[in-house]
């Protein structure tokens, strides 16, 4: 035996089994002595060669040999219990490496003499502890538990319990640690709730915690936490734990661990059961479809069916979603193989009679440049569409008279300190200053308070503004308008507009911005032409002021160890304490009527881009919030904008956005929101801000109100001290960009630049769904002379396609489209040589109807519009259609454009970076055995990355990937590189949060950073020019070639996350992150049973192993 000790695994294992062999044999018939010294070889044996293989050939064969001579020597008349318990104790060992002892001894019939002899043998400590030992390995099988269940084992078990509770505690925990495995089957559970044993069991628990605080009571509680995990798995289970008080004891009893270190153990698994008990609470709203609905053409409104989306939900770029912990094998059979598929462009999407109509939106094609005049070639589609004139400004101010008509409450900016926040200019009256100041709140603010008593409020303390006073008393009179409908007289008319756009002039001129390219009152007029499903009429103030960014960086939020635990304490004592909840509705997009209370907060979202549908009060500081679906669906909750305000100051407001639907968030992970005060933009600080401390995001136990109870939602909670009181603030998921500032921002832009110089042109591409014009933008440099070179050479100009915010949640998009937009048309030589080098194409909001309405990842029709690229439906997904459509004219006139690229936001990395689409790297990276010699592909497609890693400080070129993934096969990306022959097509994603390598290593981004991304990426496209250097130099700056010649380099595994799976076990339960593969140890050291479970036996292993791993503790020990 002893040449096996010492020996490698290889070498053991004959050794050891022709060993084991002569052993086991020599077991059936031994005496009593060599018996037992066969057994403690036996033993030695088992202590050697640790690798699987060897146990799994000795195991299988021992068991048997060791099962058969227990059964015999039990069958004996003459009990022998001095070798009777060393057997059992043999067996319990060999049984944790053996998956099927249970199924074995059932059929040798001994699980039955097991649990006779336990029955015996209650007074006998080591044959008690011996035999509980053996139950506890035989229940791995779920029939041969159940098997012990039926013949009364669980109530033998139980009544062992009490006898033992402070001595003998081995046996103490010997029993529980069997009674938990005998819990492994839905039959043995509910045995144990009807026979009343888990309140039994809760006394015992609670006993020890009283009792002693040891590291044998520790083990015992930890024990008996175990069979409360093992009953909750079933909702009787479940039930009878909550009713019987569980949820209470193990809050107070965790309270008590806090303060005793010893003790801290328990908490993790005791907060984790009270999470897995709380009952499942419908979201408190009538339907879960959006508060919105829109009619599409063509069909009856539906909802979309919940399960059919459920699939696509996560499925953004964001390929490590639900991955994190994985290695790139998860990936392989997304990967396509299909080389055909690959390299096969397939057939156009529709004929080519239906190019020419796309030739309206190249006008530089056909522009003859006869007189380099430009000014009057404003255009957009096919009208004319003047810069904002008289008229538009006197839009704007009817736009904010409908605001005032339906905005009705405005209470109280008026403490004595709202006068010295204000006092910026001279010659005018304290009161004259404050009147203003808060009738451009009334104008700019909303809520929901009744009208009537805001009116008097103000006719009240404003009485220093007469036109102000009596334009609140007309607004009650008035018959509200609907968007298109009635009209106002003419001197009603009159009097609004001089009174608003007075005072909002009034007001521009005393707090003098001056955020580049936005101009407040464009921005109104851009605004009052836009089409909102709600009919939304009020701005909301950050879009129309202007947003610069703070001075300085925003370092990445630290995270508070065991916030989360903290948060989720709080959240049990709602169930615990129901009546100190006040579950107060303070806003509600569904109804207009709640009363206003000057106790609570104020929150509004009836705005552009503004997504908030209920908010509810539950304690005096804290709010749950619940956010709108997307449109027509119910789904898709994350991005969130509103207004808050009737705040104290400098108290700790938690908010809670309990719908969330993202399994994880950066907001676990440095992330703060955007917070925009309007006291302190009016001082001269018009920033968005990161705001927000106690910041974590985790699954929650709300439910739909109808749907499935089993999907689930994350809480986001975050803790907001304002720095005024009675201010008006605003809370974004991140920095908003509405449509109307896309247009507005288009109008400043093109304004801005010299038409002699720079072609601007800015085009209808098509209408939305709700009647939205989608604008593109033309961006090259005009002609230098009307020479045939020069025309020649503007007229073979390179394309490049730039698109954005498919996703309307993806604002960040936007803002690094504003940097390329800006500086495309800025006099930077860089800007310069890529206006004379390429013309731009650039589609900068391809879902102008999600953007408008705050949807988060859909369009009105309800479908993810960056799946839609393969077959776009005309109607349906007009901006997709038509965007594709100008792709496939500019390759039917064989202008191919050189580089494509889609802008979107990552919620769940740092940094930027691209996608791309290789065919090699591709099948490299899915392990094809397809071969790649003699493929054919441009190398070229990391020349872009490769630029950026070097210019760019905010990218992050090992987060690229150029992989082809089937589940991507319909987005822009691949579509445009398959189908149009765009071998440089990408999607760019920025970050939501912020970086993690470079300069800005550690602090989140600021639209700063998002505009200098989009600079970047632009000065990136000289890259695809031959000589670089040259065209920097602006040498050959008319005569550009391509370069194709790139250097291929090494490929990298971009698969790796970003985080560390937790910060502190993120998620507990079976929800989250499936295992991949099986674990043999722990199977084996666990003996987990394979069948017979209510719930999915997977789930189960990663389910108890999270439970385990909290404990970091062996439940059950050989
Ligand atoms: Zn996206």
């Amino acid at each position: 035996m002893a040449s096996t000790e010492q020996s490698r695994p290889s070498v053991a294992a004959p050794l050891s089994s022709i060993g084991l062999d002569v052993l086991l044999s020599a077991v059936q018939n031994a005496d009593v002595e060599s018996t037992l010294h066969i057994l403690h070889k036996l033993d030695d044996l088992l202590a050697t060669g640790s690798t699987h293989r060897i146990h799994g050939l000795i195991i299988k064969d021992t068991t048997e040999y060791l099962l058969n001579a227990f059964v015999n020597a039990a069958r004996d008349c003459s009990t022998n219990y001095s070798i009777l318990v060393p057997l059992l104790k043999m067996l319990a060992k060999v049984g944790h490496k053996d998956r099927q002892i249970g199924a074995r001894a059932e059929k040798l019939g001994a699980v039955l003499l097991t649990l006779n002899l336990l029955k015996l043998n209650g007074k006998h400590g080591r044959r008690t502890a011996a035999c509980l030992c053996v139950i506890q390995v035989f229940s791995s099988t779920a029939s041969t538990a159940n098997l012990i269940g039926e013949n009364q084992g669980l109530d033998v078990i139980y009544e062992l319990l009490p006898q033992y509770t402070t001595k003998h505690l081995h046996i103490l925990k010997a029993a529980i640690n069997a009674f938990a495995a005998l819990l492994c089957t839905k039959a043995n559970i509910c045995l144990a709730v009807s026979k009343g044993h888990i309140s039994g069991l809760l006394e015992i628990y609670e006993k020890w915690h009283s009792k002693d605080t040891h590291r044998a009571a520790i083990e015992i509680c930890h024990a008996l936490l175990h069979c409360f995990y093992k009953v909750t798995r079933i909702t009787a289970g479940s039930q009878a734990f909550v009713s019987l008080g569980g949820i209470n004891l193990l809050y107070q009893t965790s309270q008590k661990c806090l303060l005793n270190n010893s003790l801290k153990s328990l908490v993790e698994p005791s907060v984790q059961l009270m999470r897995k008990c709380l009952p499942r609470t419908p979201l408190p709203l009538t339907k879960d479809e959006s508060a919105y609905t829109f009619p599409l053409p063509g069909r009856p409104v539906c909802h979309v069916d919940v399960a059919s989306v459920e699939n696509n939900e996560e499925s953004d770029e964001e390929k490590t979603e639900n991955n994190q912990d994985t290695d790139d094998r998860d990936f392989d059979d997304d990967l396509e193989t299909d080389v055909y598929k690959l390299r096969k462009c397939p057939d156009p999407d529709r004929p080519k009679e239906l190019l020419a109509q796309y030739s309206h939106l190249c006008p530089e094609l056909s522009h003859d440049f006869q007189e380099l005049d430009f000014s009057s070639e404003v255009e957009e589609g096919s009208t004319s569409s003047p810069s904002p004139s008289d008229d538009e400004v006197r839009t704007l101010s009817s736009y904010l008279c409908r605001s005032c008509r339906t905005d009705k409450k405005n209470s109280s900016v008026t403490d004595d300190s709202s006068e010295k926040e204000t006092g910026q200019t001279e010659g005018q009256t304290a009161a004259q200053k404050k009147s203003k100041y808060l009738t451009f709140f009334f104008f700019l603010r909303s809520s929901a308070a009744p009208l009537f008593k805001v009116c008097n409020f103000h006719s009240h303390t404003l009485s220093a503004s007469p036109s102000f006073t009596t334009m609140v008393r007309k607004a009650k009179y008035e018959v509200p308008l609907s968007r298109n409908g009635g009209e106002l007289n003419d001197v009603e008319k009159e009097d609004k507009h001089f009174c608003h756009s007075s005072m909002i002039d009034m007001l521009l001129e005393r707090h003098k911005t001056s955020i580049p390219h936005h101009e407040p009152k464009l921005y109104c007029s851009a605004a009052a032409k836009t089409r909102s499903v709600p009919g939304f009429n009020i701005l909301s103030f950050p879009d129309f002021w202007g947003h610069v960014p703070p001075p300085g960086h925003e370092s990445m939020a630290q995270r508070k160890s065991s916030i989360q635990r903290q948060k989720i304490f709080e959240d049990v004592q709602r169930f615990i304490n129901t009546k100190d909840i006040m579950k107060k509705v303070v806003f509600d997009l569904e109804n207009d009527s709640i009363p206003y209370s000057s106790e609570c907060l104020m929150f509004y979202s009836k705005f552009e881009c503004g997504n908030l549908r209920k908010a509810i009060q539950v304690r005096r500081y804290e709010y749950d919030l619940i956010l709108n679906a997307d449109i027509n669906s119910s789904q898709h909750a994350q991005w969130f904008y509103f207004e808050v305000s009737n705040m104290e100051a400098d108290v700790p407001y938690r908010f809670n956005v309990i719908n969330c639907e993202k399994s994880n968030s950066q907001f676990n992970y440095g992330m703060q929101p955007v917070l925009y005060s309007v006291k302190e933009a009016l001082e001269g600080r018009p920033h968005w801000v990161r705001a927000g401390t106690e910041i974590c995001y985790f699954r929650n136990n709300f439910c739909p109100a109808r749907g499935s109870e089993r999907a689930t939602f994350y809480t986001l909670t975050f803790t907001i001290n304002f720095k005024h009181k009675e201010d008006v603030c605003y809370l974004a998921y991140h920095y908003p960009y509405t449509y109307s500032t896309l247009k507005a921002h288009l109008n400043v832009l093109q304004k801005s630049v010299d038409p002699a110089e720079v072609y601007f042109r800015q085009q209808k591409l098509c209408d939305t769904l709700a009647g939205n014009s989608c604008p593109i933008v033309t961006i090259t440099a005009c002609p230098v002379s009307t020479t045939w070179r020069d025309m020649n050479q503007f007229r073979n100009r390179p394309y490049i396609v730039l698109t954005g915010r498919v996703h309307p949640g993806e604002s960040n998009a936007s803002w690094v489209m504003k940097g390329t937009l800006e500086f495309l048309c800025s006099s930077d030589p860089v800007a310069q040589s890529l206006r004379e080098a390429f013309v731009f194409k650039i589609v900068p909001m391809l879902n102008p109807d999600g953007v408008i309405n705050g949807m988060n990842r859909c369009d009105l029709n309800c479908e993810d519009l960056n799946r839609q690229w393969c077959k776009p439906d005309p109607v349906l997904s007009p901006t997709i259609y038509h965007t594709k459509g100008l792709l496939y004219y500019l390759k039917s006139i064989r202008r191919t454009p050189l580089v494509f690229c889609d802008y979107h936001g990552h919620s769940r990395k740092k940094n930027a970076f691209l996608y791309g689409c290789s065919i090699k790297e591709t099948l490299w990276a899915s392990g094809s055995d397809v071969t790649t010699v003699g493929l054919k592909e441009d190398p070229g497609y990391r020349t872009i990355a490769k630029t950026l890693d070097r210019i760019a400080p905010a990218f992050s070129f090992n987060s690229c990937n150029y992989l082809v993934e089937k589940s991507r096969s319909a987005t822009a990306r691949v579509v445009v590189w398959r189908e149009i022959g765009v071998l440089r097509s990408y999607t760019m994603e920025t970050t939501y949060n912020g970086f993690n390598l470079g300069i800005y290593k550690d602090l989140q981004i600021g639209t700063k950073e998002l505009k200098e991304m989009g600079t970047k990426f632009c000065q990136s496209l000289l890259s695809v020019t031959k000589d670089t250097k040259a065209l920097y130099s602006r040498a050959l700056k008319n005569y550009v070639s391509i370069d194709c010649n790139m250097q291929d380099h090494k490929s990298h595994n971009c698969f790796e996350d970003d985080e560390p799976p937790c910060v502190e076990e993120i998620e507990y339960s079976k929800c989250c992150l499936p295992l991949k593969g099986i674990d043999l140890d722990f199977e084996v050291n666990i003996n987990i049973p394979s069948s017979d479970e209510e719930k999915g036996s997977d789930d189960e292993q990663t389910e108890l192993k999270q439970f385990q791993n909290t404990m970091g503790y062996k439940w059950i020990q050989a």
